[in-house]
């Protein structure tokens, strides 16, 4: 064994080092708390596979968040060699299964250069079948439409979260009509067959299509087998039901190693089910399980507030508590503030504090990190933020929901053969140097044509624009539509002309109205993270781009290989385009994102689900109240019981909290942006108070109340649950619904102190609240 290798497992302690070290063809198992050396772990064992003889370019490593997957190969590149990293398959459940459907798309009724739908496509195309479908229903009048023509497109959140549903869990258009339901069955038979139209796949598919071509054509499988002689899986609790089907026909050769904290199991609305690691333990009769119970991340408050915190709950299938040598550091603070202001007051004024170099335990702005539950709560952090001019890096998906990028990205979409309609209406717009409202009339007018004439949108807007269907647009728009076409078609032409993606994307982006931007900038001033760190401009929306395809070519052509080789060689630039919004596609749905290119020594700013996996010297949980962690319009959402939610929420506080290294601060607010009361997260009674250093100025309760069944007696304080972006992949199962209505608070608040808490508002500082 080459002698780096020896010298990082030999950094390993003895349970790692067996874990690492056994036998390579027995399926093994790694179960751990947070902060065990698990990931570290799957790095000894990638290295010792290598060391048996097995070649890098056959060794799967899966993972569930690029970022995760270029952390990896960074590290194993740094003991084995980054010509060896570059060979291995580290890679993400949807990248790897994107890439399989394109090697044999044909199979699946597609060809090689399908379209992947990302959440705003895959809403067009239901928002399509629902209407085929009510068109259906109107024409042989089973049933009367009493919501009105309208009433699908705006439900189109539910039946999207209702077809990501159907696919997650494999069920097809033919069983729901076999089971009764004709209108589900109707509506995913009509979704599938415009996914086909469009040559596209979804983010489900992916994984089915990958199950169904392993399972249904030999040749595939035997390909697989032959290519992937081990597998390595970070994160399995996970795995959804269909990725461990995917998994273990993969891995029929027993050399998988699965690694895994159920009680870090976040994600179940994405129908990740922890039952995985049972269906291993039958599936792979002569595994052998290992156990890491030492935490190496944090200090003992840390480690046990998080594990008094995790026992409230009762499904827990490993239980594992790992324990610290480490008995520095101090207790857990807890502060209560009047509101979202204050409390984002405290917090920049600690972060000064702990960074400031006269600190006695000075700490750089890289090592700390700010999360909450919901991404709204972020924002007023990046204006202060940028206001006290803190270094930051904003995580979230936000950057790619912003109109201005959507309208970038759609008009490079439209190079790609097979883009669908809803592709060419986002550029056209972006594209129509018009008035907002004169824009809109004509966007609208282009979609009745194209209903009423059965035609695309694009075909539509061309034989309008060409005066060959008689309108009643005026001579000015005649001649703006025009233009934009013209200029769809110089894209095209550019994409085939330009020598890098870089260049193309360039010039594009420099094709969007300087106007259409300044429509842009209130929403970019409201969530803009970085982006309003440097200039708001389109500059500043093109680096950020820009950074983006680094980090692509980056982890597509490895760091020495250069783009303009990648296009000169096989791949055109048209090909290299069409990867890399392929590859924007999955960063956008994916649980967590970091960018390569960020600033190191900036503030972290992210939700807890993505911080899954990281770890900082400093955390601060923010706005840990009830209706925020637990979050209670879930229980209006979901289907499951209330119990299994809380248990999920309590999982995901339990992840936060086990991201700290040295200092924890968790800070809940006493009101929201409408005066109402907010009582703290029942989550902080679980923690014993000799953990926590409370800095409270009122007898605090957090509800110890059951939450009912009915979602309407649990409403309290929820119409803060305004309209907003969720932490969550935008394409998944996990759509969230903005149009929360919650009732007054009555029952629950009695629990909570108000009284005392009224009384001295009433008496100091009212000027701070407003
Ligand atoms: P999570 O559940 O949060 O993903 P994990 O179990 O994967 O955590 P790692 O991220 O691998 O844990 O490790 C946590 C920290 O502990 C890292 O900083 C890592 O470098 C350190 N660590 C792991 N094993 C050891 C060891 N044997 N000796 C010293 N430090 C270790
Ligand atoms: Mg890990």
């Amino acid at each position: 064994m080459p002698k780096d290798y020896l010298a990082y497992l030999s950094s390993l302690n003895n349970k790692q080092q067996e874990a690492a070290c056994s036998d390579i063809s027995i399926p093994l198992m790694i179960v751990a708390g947070p902060g065990s050396g698990k990931t570290s772990t799957m790095v000894g064992r990638i290295l010792m596979l290598l060391s048996e003889g097995i070649s890098p370019s056959q060794i799967l490593a899966m993972t569930f968040t690029t970022a995760a997957a270029s952390e990896m190969r960074d590290r194993i590149g740094g003991v084995a060699g980054k010509a060896i990293a570059k060979d291995l398959m580290i890679s993400t459940f949807h990248s790897f299964c994107l890439q399989l459907c394109r090697s044999h798309a044909e199979k699946l009724g597609r060809t090689a250069e399908f379209v992947l739908f990302g959440h705003g496509q895959q809403r067009r195309a239901i928002i399509e079948a629902v209407r085929l479908w009510e068109t259906e229903k109107n024409k042989d009048h089973v049933e009367d439409i009493q919501e009105g023509p309208n009433f699908f497109k705006e439900k189109s959140k539910r039946w999207q979260k209702f077809v990501s549903q159907a696919k997650a869990s494999g069920s097809t258009s033919e069983q729901h009509m076999e089971s009764g339901d004709h209108i589900g069955g109707s509506i995913l038979r009509n979704y599938d067959e415009i996914l086909r139209s469009c040559n596209a796949l979804d983010y489900h598919d992916l994984i089915s299509c990958s199950v169904k071509l392993l399972t249904q054509f030999p040749e595939v499988y035997k390909e697989c087998q032959e290519l992937w002689k081990a597998i390595v899986i970070d994160e399995f609790q996970d795995t959804s039901s269909m990725q461990y089907s995917l998994l273990r026909i993969l891995a029929s050769h027993n050399r998988m190693t699965i690694v895994g904290d159920d009680d870090q199991s976040i994600f179940s609305f994405n129908g990740a089910d922890i039952s995985g690691f049972d269906s291993f333990r039958a599936d792979f009769l002569n595994y052998k399980e290992i156990r890491l119970n030492k935490n190496y991340r944090s200090t003992r408050y840390i480690v046990e507030a998080a594990s008094y915190l995790i026992r409230n709950n009762t499904k827990r299938c490993q239980s594992q508590n790992a324990l610290t040598d480490n008995c520095s550091g101090s207790k857990i603070f807890v502060k209560e503030c009047y509101n979202e202001s204050a409390q984002c007051a405290f917090v920049i004024d600690k972060i000064v504090e702990i960074t400031s170099d006269g600190s006695t335990a000075k700490c750089s702005h890289g090592n700390i990190a700010v999360l909450y539950r919901r991404q709204v709560s972020g924002k007023l952090f990046q204006s202060s933020f940028r206001e006290r001019r803190i270094p930051f890096n904003a995580h979230g998906v936000a950057f790619y929901r912003k109109k201005v990028v959507r309208a970038i990205i759609a008009m490079l979409k439209t190079v790609s053969p097979g883009c669908d309609d809803g592709t060419y209406r986002q550029a056209l717009k972006a594209l129509l140097h018009l008035e907002k409202e004169e824009k809109k009339r004509v966007v609208e007018h282009i979609g009745k044509i194209s209903m009423t004439q059965k035609c695309s949108f694009l075909s539509a807007a061309t034989d309008i624009f060409n005066a060959k269907v008689s309108g009643t647009l005026k001579r000015n728009q005649l001649t703006q539509g025009r233009k934009t076409l013209s200029t769809l078609n110089m894209i095209s032409k550019l994409a085939h002309r330009e020598q890098s993606i870089s260049a193309v994307i360039t010039s594009v982006a420099n094709l969007i109205p300087q106007k259409y931007l300044l429509d842009q900038r209130a929403v970019i001033d409201v969530d803009g993270g970085k982006l309003l760190n440097e200039d708001n401009d389109v500059r500043s929306v093109l680096q950020y781009l820009l950074d983006d395809v680094s980090d692509f070519l980056a982890t597509k052509f490895t760091a020495n290989k250069l783009e303009n080789e990648a296009i000169n060689g096989d791949k055109g630039c048209v090909c290299v385009l069409k990867e890399f919004l392929d590859y924007i596609t999955e960063r956008e749905s994916e649980h967590f994102r970091s960018r390569r290119s960020e600033n190191k020594d900036s503030v972290t700013l992210t939700t807890i689900h993505q911080s899954k996996g990281l770890e900082w010297d400093v955390v601060f949980i923010v706005k840990v109240n009830e209706s925020e962690i637990p979050l209670l319009h879930e229980f209006k959402e979901s289907m499951r019981g209330t119990e299994s939610l809380v248990e999920e929420e309590r999982r995901l506080f339990y992840v936060g909290m086990t991201r700290a290294k040295k200092k924890l601060f968790i800070l809940y607010v006493t009101m929201n942006s409408n005066w109402q009361l907010l009582p703290p997260s029942r989550f902080l009674n679980e923690i014993p108070s000799h953990l926590m250093e409370t800095q409270a100025d009122f007898t605090v309760k957090c509800p110890e109340r059951k939450f009912a069944v009915n979602p309407k007696e649990n409403a309290q304080v929820n119409s803060v649950v305004q309209n907003e972006e969720e932490s969550f992949p935008t394409n998944m199962a996990s759509v969230k619904e903005t149009d929360v209505d919650y009732e007054a608070p009555n029952e629950a608040l009695k629990a909570w102190n108000g009284d005392a808490f009224l009384k001295r508002f009433n008496s100091e500082d009212r000027a701070i609240v407003s």
